[in-house]
């Protein structure tokens, strides 16, 4: 068996063909992964004690003769801002480096119940803020395809396990491009469901009204069969939606032919270097799959960097209020009040990034400030939610580029963190319009650097956009 190489259902014919156990398959996953794990940094730590003990139940159902799961067996990373019971949790912080959550995320049980065999924690910048994976407390992971380049981020370490084969498929976390950016930089498909598909219980929040669950995989179809898993209701977190979830993987074959592409004017001209070139030929790959594509226009995406980080940072602020040393974290010694504890806590356990938004989100949340940033951005949002459903009106999904530049090199823009933000210009939109969108590998530079194509569809369509994704990988030639 090529253990770097497996798909969801070549580990599920190997377990019923009595090829391997999931226990041998799980002891064999834990030993790649460990060994090739130096080079790339992509996990922070194993679980092998649950790994084993999840591939052991998988055993004893085939033993007794039942379905071992859609995940039955299969190896999974997750991003280390999932809570995983009596396993570390860190969300790339120093401030939780010693966090052992009490419970599991809701897609945690639901992998596990699926038969989900999870390998470790994965390496993110800290608490998801970032673009690189430079941003965590632990050092940063490197990109498989170059190892002198980032692996994108923030999921940059669950990213960077699929694409080097140390899992068959990964959890990641998007808010404004977290799953799609790593997976265009690494050359995986990355998948950001709608708003409220999948229950965020257990993830630790970013900004709310922004942030997504979403698989990572080698392939459409296993990262639909992922999304099929975790997706649903869940009571336990009352921003998932009731909306069904279609069998995803039934619906890839069908023809693509007719489907009206749009194409956006906007999202075409800061595109550098080989990036427009992939794309340019990506689009025509669809032409020949008998999609139509036309040009449209999203008119309010200029203003989307600046609506979204004043958005983020705000929700941020508030959210990483509750890291004040008296739960969860570590706390700071010597402090003589309450004040001063919470104060020294927090100056010695965030990083810059962290800081920055923290300052930033609360400035523009203060009296005076609110109208005139906070809610004209929550405007600007509005606005640019607006230009997506006027242009579903005439077509049924968009591509667009994911990024604007391919995987760069390790610091290149660690200090500027405008250029920083500037890298998610094409990815934010999506979130803030709450659509699903998904990066597709669809080609590489002249180095050698993957590229990703995105595609984005209606609230709650992720059928018409896994069908395109799927079509589109099938046409690789
Ligand atoms: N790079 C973006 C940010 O730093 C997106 C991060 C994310 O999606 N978690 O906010």
């Amino acid at each position: 068996m090529n253990i770097a190489a497996l798909s969801i259902d070549e580990v599920r014919s190997g377990l019923l063909w009595r090829r391997f156990s999931a226990e041998e398959l799980a002891a064999e996953a834990l030993r790649f992964a460990e060994a090739e794990n130096p080079k790339t940094s992509a996990y922070l730590y194993f679980s092998p004690e649950r790994a084993m003990a999840a591939a052991r139940r998988v055993d004893e159902r085939i033993a007794r003769g039942e379905d071992p799961g859609p995940l039955g067996g299969v190896p999974v990373a997750v991003k280390d801002v999932i809570v995983t019971k009596d396993v570390r949790t860190t969300c790339g912080s120093k401030l939780l480096a010693n966090y052992i959550p009490p419970y599991d995320a809701t897609a945690i049980e639901r992998v596990e119940a699926a038969g989900g065999v999870i390998l470790g924690k994965t390496n993110c910048d800290e608490f998801a803020m970032g673009s690189s994976t430079e941003n965590s407390a632990f050092g940063p992971t490197r990109n498989p395809a170059a190892l002198d380049r980032v692996p994108g981020g923030s999921s940059g370490g669950s990213a960077a396990a699929v694409a080097q084969g140390t899992a068959v498929v990964a959890l990641g976390s998007d808010t404004g491009g977290s799953v799609r950016q790593p997976a265009s930089f690494c050359g995986v498909v990355g998948v950001t469901p709608t708003y409220g598909r999948v229950s965020r219980y257990g993830l630790t929040a970013y900004a709310s009204s922004l942030d997504h669950i979403g698989p990572l995989a080698r392939t459409v179809k296993d990262a639909a069969s992922l999304l099929h898993v975790i997706a649903g209701r869940d009571p336990r977190d009352a921003t998932s939606a009731e909306a069904p979830v279609p069998d995803y993987s039934a619906h890839l074959d069908r023809d693509v032919r007719g489907l009206k592409l749009g194409l956006p004017r906007e999202y075409l001209k800061d595109l550098q270097g080989d990036t427009a070139e992939l794309l340019a030929k990506a689009v025509e790959r669809l032409k020949s799959l008998g999609c139509e594509v036309r040009e449209i226009s999203l008119p309010a995406t200029d203003y989307a960097i600046a609506c979204y980080y004043v958005i983020a940072m705000a929700e941020a602020s508030s959210n990483l209020a509750r890291y004040d040393g008296v739960r969860y974290t570590s706390r700071a010694a010597g402090a003589e009040t309450l004040a001063d504890m919470y104060r020294r806590t927090r100056a010695e356990g965030f990083g810059a990034e962290c800081k920055r938004r923290i300052i930033l989100g609360t400035y523009v949340l203060s009296a005076g400030y609110y109208d005139a940033y906070y809610l004209k951005a929550q405007k600007v949002r509005a606005l640019i939610a607006r230009d997506f459903a006027r242009a579903f009106q005439e077509v049924n999904a968009i591509v667009a580029p994911v990024s604007p530049f391919p995987a760069f090199r390790l610091g290149e823009k660690v200090d500027d963190p405008m250029a920083m933000y500037l890298s998610d210009i094409y990815t934010i939109t999506g979130s803030l319009a709450g659509i699903p969108c998904m990066s597709v590998p669809c080609g590489s530079t002249g180095c050698g650097l993957p590229v990703g194509m995105q595609i984005l569809a209606r609230h709650f369509d992720e059928i018409t956009m896994f069908r395109i994704a799927h079509a589109f990988e099938a046409s690789r030639n």
